[in-house]
């Protein structure tokens, strides 16, 4: 950090997205909410061919979470990316050894709306904390409706076959382990779909992580 940004952070100290106190240095959190952030039990949700696939979440959907994941309307970048540096710093390390960082892309048109995708940030910021190289190796195939507006079977159909493997996915080795990132799991059907379509790449792992799970019914139909 240069004297100019030191000078600027005494001038105008970050603020905890959550609660509005001090936050850490370079952070959007501070550390009593840092400290509220408690894992929860991965979920395991089944894929085609008999393979099942693990969801790590940093926590539930909840206090600074939900405050971390909605910031996403805001197009807060550097939330987007501080969520990621905690994911990279938090999740365990046998779901961080892979070869691959992959987000769960948007469509383009949610793209265009929204201006960023959350999802890519939080991949991007975790490939640059650990080291790993990050590959968007998934597109949208169609657009999806909002997942809250469908009842639990229209929410599968509506995302089964949404997505394809990008053209340059075909340089990844047969066997690569693969982490997909994604901001939010509710129902869990999208990264169940996008995993599913990672699956022709024959990679020998695909883990997915999430910044928060929504458990139980607490505010999990708000969005996705
Ligand atoms: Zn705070």
């Amino acid at each position: 950090m240069n004297v100019l940004q030191n000078v600027l952070r005494i001038i105008y100290p970050d603020l905890c997205f959550a609660c509005r106190e001090l936050a850490l240095p370079g952070e959007v959190l501070c550390l009593s909410c840092l400290g509220t952030i408690k894992p929860v039990a991965s979920r395991l949700l089944p894929l085609r061919k008999r393979q099942t696939l693990a969801v790590h979440a940093l926590g539930a959907y909840d206090g600074a979470l939900h405050k971390l994941v909605v910031a996403k309307f805001r197009r807060s970048f550097p939330t987007a990316q501080a969520a990621g540096r905690i994911m990279a710093q938090l999740l365990p390390e046998d779901v961080t050894d892979v070869d691959y960082i992959v987000p769960v892309p948007l469509h383009w048109w949610r793209y265009a709306n929204r201006g960023y995708n959350q999802a890519v940030e939080m991949a991007k910021a975790m490939s640059q904390e650990l080291n790993i190289p990050y590959r968007p190796l998934l597109m949208r195939r169609k657009f999806t409706k909002f997942q809250y507006l469908l009842s639990r079977d229209d929410r599968h159909s509506n995302v089964a076959d949404v997505f394809a493997l990008r053209k340059d996915a075909a340089d990844v080795v047969v066997g690569a382990r693969i982490l997909l990132i994604d901001d939010l799991c509710t129902t869990g059907v999208t990264l169940q779909a996008a995993a599913n379509t990672l699956q022709q790449l024959q990679p020998s792992t695909i883990i997915a992580a999430v910044c928060a799970r929504a458990i139980g019914q607490s505010r999990s139909s708000h969005f996705l």
